[in-house]
């Protein structure tokens, strides 16, 4: 009971990331849609799970839902840098699937059949979808709390976490912004796209809420991937602190007075931040007296670090439950230096860890070298670096050590294989293993594990902070190891 109020207390996160591939096929000898590809990726997980939803060995979720967007949740993690290994993990599961049904293809559709699975928020039919992350937070934080104080930091973290696209309009920062501005409906809704306020928290909801944030792009640097999490998280500390204790949060003037409109103009705004201008709902409260009530979006991001910075003073031997004290620094550090290299124009220093640069870059460079390049080899190449199955661009960028990478191959691989040690997903990914090991029919879901015949036996894991066994999961793999013994389940 003292370990779960003190969870409940601290400043423990959960993390979970959810990403959407869009498919596609090119060099067929006749048509096959994206919904085909989807399919014959799944045919080996149909033939498995008998179901297009399923729980793999690392705790992680892999499905299909309606439609040809293959999605992949990772497992739940406290660590930022463990998320970020069970993301790539997800990477590589999408490309093996990609390339077995590649050579069913071939088969039947042609020898040069070639599937595209992109790790990107939009296709070139000008539809969008999403890369969600997920964060535990305490109850106690209100909702109109994370809209007022925490979205104008999702909406200017931008300029280091945007994955950036061609469009014909001209280059954006963003994948997202500018669907995200279709979606809004009304202006008491306004917010809602870009954080899902959809009370599910798989967790003890008196307790908790699962943060649910759409807003993101998918990333393919590492370094983005992480720092999202890992500035979200320390940001959300210092907001879950003032909640609980009373005392302000000194983000209490960073509302915009027009959320939507500043998400597009951060993800136009190609100087990373620089020169956007966004509307403050209370300039005063802001600290603003003139200047037209309005800042730049790494006014803000400062704003974030110096509340950050003060939280650390104080609190950050707390905070070490989910990063320890040293790493939660040199998150600080490493935001720091990046919001530095932005407000003094150095994008260059920026290419090997910050995707819309890093893309920016390669497509600034091909136009100088041919000024009529047409629009649509900007898109490919676009296109081909969010590519996890046959993509080159992002690969060689690699490859040349262009591009920063916290997670080597081999981490890639052993979070395949293995969920976060820390958390429900360890027995999850326990049960997966010794249900197939036995050849038994089960199910999961984020709270429980169930196996299904010869006799149907549940456990359920609601606190996700415990990679214990209860009694009740232990029988369940005792049952488990006996049908694998081929004795009775029960
Ligand atoms: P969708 O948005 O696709 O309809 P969903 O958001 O309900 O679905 P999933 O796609 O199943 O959910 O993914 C859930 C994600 O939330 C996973 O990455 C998982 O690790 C994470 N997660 C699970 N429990 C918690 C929790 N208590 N707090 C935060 N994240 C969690
Ligand atoms: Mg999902
Ligand atoms: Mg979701």
């Amino acid at each position: 009971c003292a370990a779960q109020s003190d969870k409940a207390h601290g400043f423990d996160r959960i993390f979970g990331i959810e990403t959407e591939y869009g498919v596609s096929v090119t060099g067929a000898d006749r048509p096959c849609d994206a919904g085909q590809v989807a399919m014959t990726m799944f045919r080996p997980v149909v033939s498995r799970a008998r179901s297009t939803n399923t729980y793999l060995p690392n705790g992680s979720r892999l499905y299909l839902d309606v439609g040809s967007h293959p999605e992949y949740a990772t497992a739940e993690a406290r660590d930022p840098l463990d998320a970020l290994a069970q993301d790539l993990a997800g990477e590589a599961v999408m490309r093996r699937l990609a390339l077995q049904a590649q050579e069913r293809l071939r088969a039947a559709y042609g020898g040069r059949a070639t599937i595209h699975v992109y790790k990107n928020n939009a296709d070139s039919a000008g539809h969008s979808f999403g890369c969600h992350e997920n964060y535990l937070v305490r109850r106690y934080v209100p909702l109109e709390t994370i809209e007022r104080e925490l979205l104008p930091f999702l909406i200017t973290r931008q300029p280091f976490t945007g994955a950036g696209r061609v469009t014909p309009d001209g280059f954006r920062v963003t994948q997202r912004a500018d669907f995200l501005d279709e979606a809004v409906s009304s202006a008491t809704t306004r917010a809602r796209p870009m954080v899902n306020t959809r009370d599910e928290p798989h967790a003890d909801p008196d307790s908790y809420r699962r943060l649910h944030v759409i807003i993101g792009d998918s990333n393919r640097s590492q370094f983005a991937t992480a720092m999202k999490l890992a500035t979200t998280h320390l940001v959300l500390c210092a907001i879950e602190h003032a909640a609980r204790s009373g005392e302000p949060s000194g983000l209490e003037g960073c509302a915009l007075a027009d959320p939507n409109a500043a998400n597009r103009a951060v993800s136009r705004d190609l100087t990373g931040g620089r020169e956007a201008r966004l509307r403050l709902a209370d300039p005063q409260a802001f600290g603003m007296h003139g200047g037209g009530g309005a800042v730049t979006p790494l006014e803000l991001q400062y704003r974030y670090l110096s509340v950050v910075d003060a939280f650390l003073d104080r609190h950050g031997d707390r905070v070490a439950a989910s990063m320890p004290v040293g790493r939660s620094r040199r998150v600080r550090d490493l935001w720091a230096r990046v919001l530095d290299d932005l407000s003094a124009g150095r994008l260059d220093r920026l290419a090997d860890r910050v995707d819309w640069v890093a893309k920016k870059r390669l497509v600034d460079a091909l136009r100088a070298r041919r000024p009529d390049v047409p629009l649509a080899r900007l898109e490919q190449i676009d296109m081909d670096y969010h590519d996890v199955a046959n993509g080159t661009v992002y690969e060689t960028l690699v490859r040349r050590g262009a591009m920063l990478r916290l997670v080597d191959a081999r981490g890639v691989e052993e979070s395949l294989g293995a969920p976060p040690r820390d958390t429900r997903a360890a027995l999850r990914g326990l049960f997966v293993r010794t249900a197939e090991a036995a050849g038994a029919r089960y199910s999961c879901d984020w709270t429980h594990v169930a196996l299904t015949t010869p006799v149907r036996r549940e456990a359920a894991m609601i606190d996700p902070f415990d990679a214990e066994p209860t009694p009740e999961f232990a029988a369940l793999l005792d049952a488990l190891c006996r049908t694998a013994d081929g004795g009775p389940a029960s």
